[in-house]
């Protein structure tokens, strides 16, 4: 007599009519649907579809409201139990309710993986079908005319970001030249991001258009900067230091603007540091990023950190000055901007302008990935599309 057999016979009508053998009956039950869970796991599934039909036929079997095995026995064997055998098999038909919740879809789905079976077993099969419903041998447990053509399931590999690849290459430059690597908080103080730099109350980027606050003293960082005045009050002179990290600043998202974008600043600090120490570390610094054979161009500026500014612009490495899409025709493309040090931030850094003198620098590295790469839009970086970054 098959279990669904049973469970629709009375207790009675099974012949059970003492107590002591009912935990036997219920022994039975409780292997049989452990058995059934187990051999339905080792199987594994076909496809996700598959796997839903199978989870859901095996406990619709046991725990269907209306024709499940437990439903039968509830009325059958709970319900018109004898008074004297009611406690007993109450308490037995709990403890097998209690493991049929191992039955629930959910539970039986996470533990039921979908694989392809290779098909070594199928003796003499001749592979038939590709993909699909491929039909099930119990017998020697594999599914019958699995392709053997057809590939492994391949687990993706992710691969690094583009933004955090150029981080990289750029700090490694620094890193050969003796600098450290030095980071600082992205909620920062206004003295910190604004007045220990020279920016002056009234400047415009401490305008609330600009910068993003926490409150009336704390921003989101709206660059780099402040981490050359923590190194300096941290480790004094001399220093030589890059910053990367990520920046804050109220812009709207377009191809070439980001509310979060990734800043890199280096700072040096020496007693006789001068112009042509910048002049020289930053044209090493671009033709190790892009080769050899570009030129660097300094053209004058202002910051309010450093004095004299300047901004820096490489001879486009795509057509060597000749003039093209990546370039806009220029022959040119601006890298960042650099100083030497004003002697207000040494001073907010606890260093001696008299005695000692440096030069920094901040660049973009998104815009440094955008160049290398050939991105015209900066939001493609933050998206997150799989189809975008697997191509790095
Ligand atoms: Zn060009």
């Amino acid at each position: 007599m098959t279990i669904e057999e049973k469970s629709r016979k009375t207790l009675a009508e099974l012949g059970v009519a003492d107590a002591a053998a009912v935990p036997a009956l219920f022994a039975e039950l409780r292997e049989a649907m452990q058995r059934e869970r187990e051999e339905l796991i080792a199987r594994g599934a076909g496809s996700e579809a598959e796997r839903q039909q199978l989870a859901k036929a095996l406990r619709d079997r046991w725990l269907g409201r209306k024709n499940g095995i437990l439903a039968y026995l509830d009325e059958s064997w709970l319900k018109s139990a004898p008074k004297d055998l009611k406690p007993v098999v109450g308490r037995e038909f709990n403890q097998l309710r209690q493991l049929a919740r191992e039955l629930e879809i959910d539970r039986l789905i996470r533990d039921l993986t979908i694989r392809l079976e290779e098909s070594p077993s199928v003796k003499g099969g001749i592979v038939k079908s590709v993909g699909g419903a491929i039909p099930w041998d119990a017998k020697v447990n594999v599914r019958i005319g699995a392709s053997l053509t057809l590939p492994g399931y391949r687990r993706p590999l992710g691969s690094i970001h583009p933004v955090t690849r150029v981080q990289r290459e750029i700090e490694d430059i620094f890193l050969n030249l003796g600098f450290t690597i030095e980071t600082g908080p992205e909620i920062e103080s206004v003295y910190y991001n604004f007045d220990a730099l020279n920016i002056l109350e009234n400047h415009p980027s401490r305008d609330d258009w600009d910068t993003i606050y926490v409150d009336a003293q704390t921003v989101l960082r709206s660059h780099t900067s402040p981490v050359q005045i923590r190194a300096m009050q941290k480790r004094g002179a001399p220093l030589y230091i890059i910053a990367p990290g990520k920046s804050y600043r109220r812009d709207n998202p377009d191809a070439t603007h980001s509310p979060m974008f990734h800043q890199l600043e280096g700072l040096a600090i020496d007693t006789d540091i001068t112009f042509a120490d910048l002049k020289g570390t930053l044209d090493f610094f671009a033709k190790k990023f892009f080769g050899e054979k570009v030129r660097t161009r300094f053209n004058p500026s202002f910051f309010p950190f450093t004095e004299p500014s300047g901004e820096v612009a490489v001879s486009c490495p795509f057509c060597d000055g000749q003039g093209c899409r990546r370039c806009k025709q220029s022959g040119w493309i601006e890298l960042l901007g650099c100083g030497m040090v004003h002697p207000e931030v040494l001073r907010h850094g606890g260093i001696d302008p008299e005695r000692y003198s440096g030069w920094a620098f901040g660049l973009g590295i998104d815009r440094f990935a955008m160049v290398k790469y050939d991105i015209n839009d900066i939001q493609l970086f933050f998206q997150g599309d799989v189809r975008f970054l697997e191509q790095f």
